[in-house]
């Protein structure tokens, strides 16, 4: 059984970067058959906010990226007090007391010299008076898991075989001076309690990754299979960090990108296999390989969304959007005719609401100055309302008799006499629509 997880700190809201590690998690979970679990990785109870979870939820809903069962790290506190336990026992956990200044005067010191920054081990062989001493000057320090400094070896599911020197690495800090619980521990806690066979997330964990397949097998278990996908960049290759802050799920959401059009991207960016729109979550999971995808940066360009969005509408049904359709107001006789015209006319469902408006309000026509007596002409000819397709054919035909003129001397003024636009939809199609004719008066 195949168990995976997507463990979002809930300090802020979830953006393409976060949407990357979830989707992978999830298809690969669904493919194989499995559990995949929603983890709060809330051990930070200053920065981790309620409102974020419920985000963090609305936003994978939207998404249609539902989860199997969800986990609180703060739910889970005994678990990790007991690990720690385990690894003090077993010789692998030690209390420092450095305060952050000195560290950062240490790995100055280190760099300087040309030295990798790795934790000097200084504190590793105080006596217990040593440390009450410090206690009482300093209050509880902070703890640190004790490296076996030997080569970490793993067979990346993206990245490949991978080989770690323990010693190039800090021993890493688990649990805080203020006694708060890291999540390097509390991960490796949650993963092997839970049973989670595959681990996929951002190359900026693969140290982590190494330090906590250590842990793991200190604990008594296997780790999981892991896979690191590659960090997004910008269109130019810049880094996304900075912006990702603008990249928010729900910002998209509310821009109107549509979830499949995002998801079939996502499933495929940076993959050696072509894009392809899906637009069902059975074919997206179908077509989903993680062992395609590569371990350089992969750019992002926001803007990709739109047409993707736009292309995404054009192929739908009115049946997956006629609730949209009647809500803006189209009477549902219109809804069929309304559909066909504009589905190749919008970027986002956002526009329906700005068509109907034209066609119910009618549009400012746009008149030159040389086609003004032709329009007053053509317009007296054109009879009552309601149309039909028929209408436009008919009509410009008894326009072109009485006038002489045709082909696009013919079509264009009158298009944009009823529309105020120069080009969109065909207008045979319009006419049926349209409920108002300013041009008439
Ligand atoms: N809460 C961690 C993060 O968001 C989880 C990393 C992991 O997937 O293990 O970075």
């Amino acid at each position: 059984m195949t168990t995976t997880r997507f463990a979002p700190s809930p300090t802020g809201y979830i953006h393409v970067g976060n949407l990357r590690t979830a989707l992978f998690n999830y298809l690969i979970t669904r493919k194989a058959g499995g559990t995949f679990i929603l983890r709060i990785d809330d051990t930070d109870p200053e920065r981790s906010k309620e409102e974020y979870v419920d985000a963090i939820k609305q936003d994978l809903s939207w998404l249609g990226l539902e989860w199997d069962k969800v986990e609180r790290q703060s739910e889970r506190l005994d678990r990790y007090v007991d690990a720690a336990d385990k690894l003090r026992e077993m010789g692998r956990f030690y209390e420092c007391f450095e305060t952050p200044v000195e560290l950062d005067l240490k790995r100055k010191k280190q760099l300087n010299m040309g030295k990798p920054p790795v934790y000097d081990r200084g504190m590793l062989a105080l006596s217990d008076d040593e440390k009450a001493k410090l206690r009482a000057e300093r209050g509880n320090g902070h703890w640190r898991f004790k490296l076996d400094q030997e080569r970490i070896e793993w067979t990346d599911g993206i990245l490949g075989d991978i080989s770690i020197d323990a010693a190039s690495v800090s021993d890493p800090v688990l649990i805080r001076g203020d006694g708060q619980f890291l999540y390097t521990l509390a991960s490796v806690v949650d993963d092997t309690d839970m049973g989670v066979t595959n681990v996929v997330r951002g190359s900026d964990h693969v140290t982590n990754t190494a330090t906590q397949i250590q842990m793991i097998r200190a604990l008594g278990f296997e780790p999981p299979a892991f896979a690191h996908h590659s960090l997004l960049t910008g269109p130019q290759g810049e880094a996304l960090s900075k912006r990702l802050g603008t990249l928010a799920l729900r910002d998209l959401r509310e821009a109107g990108v549509q979830p499949m059009a995002l998801l079939s991207h996502m499933a495929r960016l940076g993959s050696s296999d072509p894009f392809e729109m899906r637009s069902t979550m059975d074919e997206l999971v179908e077509g989903f390989d993680v062992t395609r995808f590569g371990s350089a940066p992969t750019k992002f360009d926001v803007e990709d969304l739109y047409p993707l969005t736009a292309r995404y509408l054009n192929g739908l049904e009115l049946s997956a959007v006629k609730d949209t359709i009647a809500e803006i107001g189209v009477p549902a006789e219109l809804a069929e005719t309304f559909w066909s015209v504009t589905r190749e006319n919008i970027t986002t469902l956002k526009d329906l609401a700005g068509w109907w408006e034209l066609f119910r309000d009618g549009a400012e026509p746009l008149i030159d100055d040389e086609d003004r007596e032709f329009i007053a002409q053509a317009v007296a000819m054109l009879p009552e309302g309601p149309y039909s397709k028929e209408t436009w054919k008919a009509w410009t035909a008894d326009v072109k008799e009485a006038t002489g003129r045709k082909g696009k001397g013919l079509f264009m003024p009158l298009r944009k006499a009823l529309t105020g636009q120069e080009r969109g939809p065909d207008m045979s199609d319009v006419m049926p629509l349209l409920q108002v004719i300013r041009a008439k008066g």
